[in-house]
């Protein structure tokens, strides 16, 4: 049994007794997908299920160890335990529920720290596994016999900080190498994917505007993005971001003079807004072109103002917008 002096130790009874003795060989770096701290890790391994890992490792650093580094965790499919006695230690790490985000600096420490001890206690070779049975450090997607029908875990963000930061920094601590000066930037930059996103909403109800008034239109319906990227049913739908795409109109009646469509943003204590388009007379469809710019503290909103003297029924919105962040 070894316990690792810089976590909280919090038992996990009774496998920490039962399961089978390993030697460590490997350590494996793994997101639950919850932004959980070492402590509820522990209540979740305790009280929901039988899987566990060995150590578990919050945003703001907190480590917790749950099973000794010399006993069998269950984390890591045929790498656990294998037949010759040699085993994983696993670590789960707080992450959003997709996964897809970075590790916070405290993590990164912490994963730095524990790596190196890992060396010094058990010998873990310095080298990315170059197998499932290789000893050495690796993150759960790194090789498929590590899980049961493949998994994306830890995410790409954090595959990019193990291979770009946490190993070599392990590796540069354990050997005693000086610091690089001037130490590289640890956040690379963003791929197109987690730059772009891709907005698509719509309404379901008709809505009618009275003469001589406004209305913003709520969005019921969401396409293509995650349903809570904003809420559904709201008029505002963006903020801190670029943002340039389509907002198209089906009016009940052919539209009158003077109906007109206006990308307005709303903040406290206000709104302000240009028209962005008048709605020629008499048609029916229209598509509005937008491109602009939301600061933070800002939302934004698509309003309809109808300056004719009868009342409009705008009986479909969509809207697709591109956006990226300021
Ligand atoms: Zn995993």
């Amino acid at each position: 049994m070894a316990w690792y002096p810089g976590a909280t130790r919090m038992e996990l009874q009774p496998e920490s007794d039962t399961q089978p003795a390993i030697r460590p060989t490997q350590f494996i770096i793994h997101s639950i997908a919850a932004p959980w701290t070492a402590r509820r890790m522990y209540e979740y391994w305790r009280d929901s299920t039988s899987l566990d890992s060995h150590f578990g490792l919050g945003y703001a650093g907190d480590l917790g160890q749950f099973i000794g580094t010399e006993t069998r965790a269950d984390a890591n499919y045929q790498a656990n335990r294998r037949p010759d006695g040699t085993g994983a230690v696993s670590i789960e790490t707080a992450s959003n529920l997709q996964h897809t985000d970075p590790w916070s600096e405290a993590q990164v420490e912490q994963l730095i720290r524990l790596g190196v001890w890992l060396h010094e206690r058990h010998g873990i070779p310095l080298r990315i596994c170059r197998s499932a049975s290789d000893p050495g450090y690796g993150y759960h997607r790194l090789h498929a016999a590590w899980s049961t029908g493949g998994t994306a875990c830890p995410g790409d963000a954090r595959v990019r900080q193990f291979r770009e930061l946490v190993f070599p920094e392990i590796v540069r601590r354990a050997t005693g190498q000086p610091a690089e000066e001037p130490a590289p930037a640890p956040t690379p930059a963003p791929s197109e994917e987690d730059f772009m996103d891709f907005t698509s909403l719509a309404t379901t109800k008709p809505m009618t505007i009275q003469a001589g008034s406004w209305r913003e239109i709520y969005w019921d319906v969401e396409n293509q993005d995650g349903a809570d990227d904003h809420g559904a049913g709201e008029s505002s739908f963006l903020s801190g971001n670029h943002y340039t795409g389509t907002v198209s109109l089906k009016f009940a009646e052919d539209a009158p003079v003077g109906v007109s469509v206006r990308m307005v943003q709303e903040y406290t204590g206000g709104t302000s807004g240009e028209p962005t388009d008048d709605v020629p007379v008499g048609k029916r469809n229209h598509a509005v072109s937008v491109t602009g710019r939301v600061p933070v503290g800002r939302t934004l909103m698509c309003v309809v103002t109808n300056d004719s003297p009868e009342p409009v029924t705008v009986a479909w919105a969509g809207l697709r917008l591109l956006t990226w962040p300021l």
